[in-house]
């Protein structure tokens, strides 16, 4: 037999389906079968709180009058990355405050701001035409933004691999404290609880699912970064509204030694459709393993040491090199079981309905590592010259002085062989680079003399003969495709 997530969105919805948790369904098929699992079962209920260091939220602060271009943010002297729209700004969860290091980052102005309290911002600017202010200094909560979007790039992680330190001295690292000669392990994820260890194969679980995040519905939005399905490492990417949130699920920490994370809640829901999908949802503890690695190696390419399951590593203690030692999670099961309970309650209660995916996850990626090259395109600030991009130069604003701006702008035009008050000194150069031009029509009411013009499909052209070289098309081009944009084509 096989369902739809529609015909059990029906069932959910006239108060008939079952709803299990993960750990329940583990039971369920061990006892019944998976056949007869996915008749009894509508929906099982994953859930996994773990240190997501791979997130953060997206701010909208609103508009000051007279207005400031952000160019630099920070909140309780943690810093935002600002390099977007004026007031727009991103907090990362392991952003350390430039005032009390380490122990205060991103994650615990987010926690801060979902608990209801102030947070001091402050902002720089260069100062623009449109936008003059330059500072502000002020106080806000999480009811004054706009927008506050947790954006988490890499979440429900499929597996993630255990540690241990052989070293002879106790490190501090995003596993927690590793005793040397390895005096413990520690190791994160949900086991059988986990979202996508309940649907391997991703037949359920995809892009435009709704899920629990943070104790509110939020959606996976993508793989997420580093997803890799070949070798049993997926990830998803998720967002949701933080303003509906709930600090239960989602909180503040501190690695000592490494610095600020965020754990957040999250629960998919798993359809089950069918016998395969019932059979994977069955998974128990036992039967997921994780490779317990040496990080006293100070290499991407950490040793292995041995394999051992959740269900040798929940029982807290493991035999490691002829020793039995502690075996410790990072994440909480407690949480985890929560967050599965929660979102079973919220499918009864009918106040959570199931999607249908709007496209699958992939289920081949390949990750690749970081290698170490010696730059071959002579990027550098003196130069300006970015793998093969020409920076329009005099471009840095409003404070960069008159005479410099003036410099720059001859020295890039001598370097294109042109005078950077028009094309006087050589005529044959060409004023609008055609290829450059990506036809937004900015030009279109600077010239006086018509040079540019669009047909009815808005593909602009210049016809560079009418030019008069008055100069007024001088900085309009965001493309660099006119001559006068100092610097380019
Ligand atoms: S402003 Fe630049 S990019 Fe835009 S249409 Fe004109 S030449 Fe093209
Ligand atoms: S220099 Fe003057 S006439 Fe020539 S294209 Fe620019 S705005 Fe038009």
């Amino acid at each position: 037999m096989s369902k739809t997530i529609e015909s059990i969105n029906t069932k959910i919805a006239a108060g008939k389906a079952r709803i299990v948790r993960a750990d329940e369904m583990t039971r369920i098929v061990r006892e019944r079968g998976a056949r007869r699992a996915a008749e009894d079962v509508d929906v099982v209920t994953t859930g996994t709180f773990g240190a997501m260091c791979s997130s953060g939220v997206w701010l909208n602060f609103g508009h000051t009058d007279p207005p400031l271009r952000m160019s630099r943010v920070w909140l309780n002297d943690v810093e935002a990355y600002a390099g977007v729209a004026a007031v727009d700004a991103y907090l990362g969860a392991t952003q350390a405050s430039t005032a009390v290091g380490i122990g205060y980052g991103g994650a615990h102005v987010i926690e801060d701001l979902l608990r209801g309290r102030p947070v001091v911002l402050r902002a720089v600017s260069r100062g623009t035409d449109c936008y003059p202010r330059k500072r502000i200094l002020t106080e806000v909560r999480l009811e004054d933004l706009n927008f506050a979007l947790l954006a988490n790039p890499r979440n429900g992680y499929q597996r993630y691999d255990a540690a241990a330190n052989s070293g002879s001295e106790t490190i501090q690292t995003y596993m927690g404290k590793l005793l040397p000669r390895l005096g413990n392990v520690t190791f994160s994820g949900a086991g059988e609880l986990s979202p996508l260890n309940n649907d391997p194969g991703y037949r359920t679980v995809g892009i435009g699912t709704r899920v629990f995040l943070g104790g509110a519905p939020g959606w996976i939005t993508g793989p997420g970064t580093q997803h890799n399905p070949e070798t049993g490492f997926g990830t998803l990417m998720v967002q949701g509204d933080l303003k509906a949130m709930s600090a239960d699920f989602l909180r503040a920490a501190f690695m000592p030694g490494y610095g600020p994370t965020l754990y957040i809640g999250l629960g998919v829901p798993i359809p089950v459709l069918d016998e395969e999908v019932a059979a994977a949802a069955g998974v128990s503890d036992a039967d997921i393993s994780v490779t317990i690695r040496d990080y006293s190696v100070s290499s991407r390419n950490r040793p292995g040491l041995k394999t051992a399951s959740y269900a040798e590593l929940k029982a807290g203690m493991i035999d490691l090199n002829g020793r039995t030692v502690p075996a410790a999670p990072l994440s909480s099961f407690h949480k985890a079981r929560e967050i599965a309970e929660t979102l079973k309650q919220w499918i009864l209660d009918g106040e959570f309905e199931l999607t249908q995916p709007a496209a699958s996850l992939p289920r081949r990626a390949q990750v690749r590592p970081l290698e170490m090259r010696r730059p071959t395109n002579g990027a550098s600030k003196r130069s300006g010259d970015y793998g093969g991009r020409k920076v329009a130069t005099g471009g840095r604003g409003k404070n960069v002085k008159e005479s410099e701006a003036g410099a720059n702008t001859e020295a890039a035009a001598e370097a294109r062989g042109q005078c950077g008050n028009g094309r006087q000194n050589n005529e044959a150069a060409s004023l609008w680079n055609e290829g450059q031009c990506f036809h937004c029509g900015a030009c279109l009411s600077i010239c006086p003399s018509h040079v540019f013009r669009r047909d009815a499909d808005w593909r602009v052209t210049a016809d560079e003969a009418l030019c008069n070289d008055c100069g007024r098309c001088d900085g309009v081009c965001p493309a660099g495709a006119l001559a006068k944009n100092g610097g380019a084509p």
